[in-house]
């Protein structure tokens, strides 16, 4: 067993640092505060290569291992969550392209995506459902070498700003069990019939917006149905959020530890009763089981991206047919579900509380807008909410512990 990144990975990660030191943190309060999207920072990921984290080379991708991802998201968090945000269903939609497209969907997206020139999101909750995703409404009509496609979809993280939005819809309404009537078709944002019909009000996660999108009767060749045929989107999209659990992971990581760090220097400066407050006891334990939850986050993050790295692997190299529509229980022998949910489950409930405690360690200053902990405040709930809320989460891991 090895704690230890490869010296590659620390490599990686001091040259993210100071990307976001020089380049995130610097701006993020004004850019948070006046709404200016952050074109300047979407400009530098794409320097960097950060549309295509885990492409694959041959794709023009950076080909990375997944907890280099978790380093990525871990790193520019620590600046600003809402920056992450700009990457973050893009990886998402990248992996399920890489993993799940044929060969002309990869060849005609994927170096687009990599290098930032299309960009994309994923396009799964409606008004009427989020967590009950078999519950949607969005439908897809098949006719000749055409899906006809109407539906609302909201909460769409970048949809604005996305060439190509993957959209979970219904081919057959009917099918027995309902995920094998559903499949992942890939909009072209220009389709007539589509709209982004509103931008989202939100408590933080400012950046990125987070839109609406009314598809009315929009036409999209069959070609672009994700993997070449109806009845798979179900199993593409679980499989493609357990990424997006390791980012939402690896950003609450980034989160907590800068309220940790921020806490640590403040509390050496702000003295009351004639001393630093750091040499309080209740200060200094807040900042030990703040460190404590912390570092636990760190790992169990790096184990399951690691979990999720050979499942993908195995899927990769598979002989058998496992991937066919319907086949979910075999299908599964490639996921990393439980392992996935873990981390995000442990590493959001830790922002949420280490944000609090450092508020409460800054006193009125951290509820001021001056400093950044009210930030670190009100991004922190939405990673206990997105990529699957963590009470979803825990029926997941429960499941895979009972078999039921
Ligand atoms: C800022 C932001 C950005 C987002 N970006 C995206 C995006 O880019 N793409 C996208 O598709 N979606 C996005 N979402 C939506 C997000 O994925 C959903 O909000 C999430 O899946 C939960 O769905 P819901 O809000 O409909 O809640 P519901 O499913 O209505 O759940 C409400 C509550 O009921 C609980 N609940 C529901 N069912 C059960 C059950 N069986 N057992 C126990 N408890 C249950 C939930 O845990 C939750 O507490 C975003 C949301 C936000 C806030």
């Amino acid at each position: 067993m090895n704690f230890e990144l490869s010296q590659t990975q620390l490599d990686f990660k001091s040259s993210l640092s100071e990307f976001v030191k020089r380049e995130i943190s610097p701006h993020a309060r004004d850019l948070e505060h006046s709404g200016e999207y952050p074109e300047k920072i979407v400009a530098g990921l794409k320097q960097l290569g950060l549309f295509g984290i885990t492409v694959p080379v041959d794709f023009g991708g950076l080909g990375l291992d997944s907890v280099s991802l978790a380093i990525v998201f871990e790193e520019i968090s620590k600046g600003w969550m809402g920056a992450a945000g700009l990457i973050g269903t893009h990886s998402v939609a990248c992996e399920m392209i890489s993993n799940f497209g044929t060969l002309a969907q990869k060849e005609s997206w994927l170096e687009k995506l990599a290098a930032g020139t299309y960009r994309s999101c994923l396009a799964l909750t409606e008004p009427g459902a989020g967590s009950d995703l078999q519950g949607i409404s969005t439908r897809g009509e098949i006719y000749n070498d055409e899906v006809v496609i109407t539906g609302t979809k909201t909460w769409i993280t970048n949809a604005r700003r996305s060439e190509l939005i993957p959209v979970l819809l219904k081919t057959d309404p009917n099918a027995t069990p309902r995920h094998r009537g559903m499949s992942i078709v890939i909009v072209p944002r220009d389709t007539p019939g589509l709209t982004i019909s509103r931008d989202l009000g939100k408590l933080g996660y400012k950046g990125p917006e987070t839109c609406e999108i009314v598809l009315d009767g929009c036409r999209v060749p069959v070609d672009n149905i994700l993997g070449g045929e109806p009845g798979r989107g179900m199993i593409q999209a679980l499989s493609a959020l357990q990424l997006g659990r390791i980012n939402v992971a690896a950003r609450g990581i980034g989160i907590s530890q800068s309220a940790l760090d921020k806490a640590i220097e403040y509390a050496s400066q702000r003295e009351a009763f004639g001393k630093p407050i750091n040499q309080f006891q209740a200060v200094q334990c807040k900042l030990a089981d703040m460190a404590i939850s912390i570092q636990a986050s760190r790992l169990l993050t790096y184990w399951a991206a690691c979990e999720y790295d050979k499942s993908r692997e195995a899927f990769l190299d598979r002989t058998d047919s496992s991937s066919e529509p319907g086949q979910v229980p075999s299908h599964k022998k490639y996921r990393a579900d439980m392992h996935t949910a873990m981390a995000k489950i442990l590493s959001s409930e830790t922002a949420l509380v280490s944000s609090l405690e450092a508020m409460r360690i800054h006193g009125a200053y951290g509820y001021s807008t001056e400093l950044e902990i009210e930030r670190l405040y009100r991004d922190a709930p939405l990673l206990a909410i997105g990529e699957g809320t963590n009470d979803i989460l825990r029926l997941v891991i429960a499941k895979g512990l009972t078999g039921k």
